[in-house]
């Protein structure tokens, strides 16, 4: 197993509904929120957007489900 540095992917394959197959995609950071940030992701061939993820704020990623109320 050769573990080269994980530092950062950008080659991702996510599937696009207009080009209709898996295809390399683009990270965008959309917003920041309070607890991490939102990630756009979009299509390089034709830049339609094709999901987004949520990532928790590295700190606090294990801070586990807090629910107030
Ligand atoms: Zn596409």
């Amino acid at each position: 197993m050769a573990a080269d540095s994980y530092g950062q992917f950008n080659a991702s394959l996510l599937y696009c509904n207009k080009c209709g197959q898996a295809m390399p995609v683009r990270q965008r950071l959309l917003l920041i929120l309070p607890d991490g940030e939102l990630y756009d992701y979009t299509c390089e061939r034709c830049h339609s957007s094709v999901g987004s993820k949520t990532e928790k704020a590295g700190a606090n990623q294990n801070i586990g489900i807090r629910r107030s109320g």
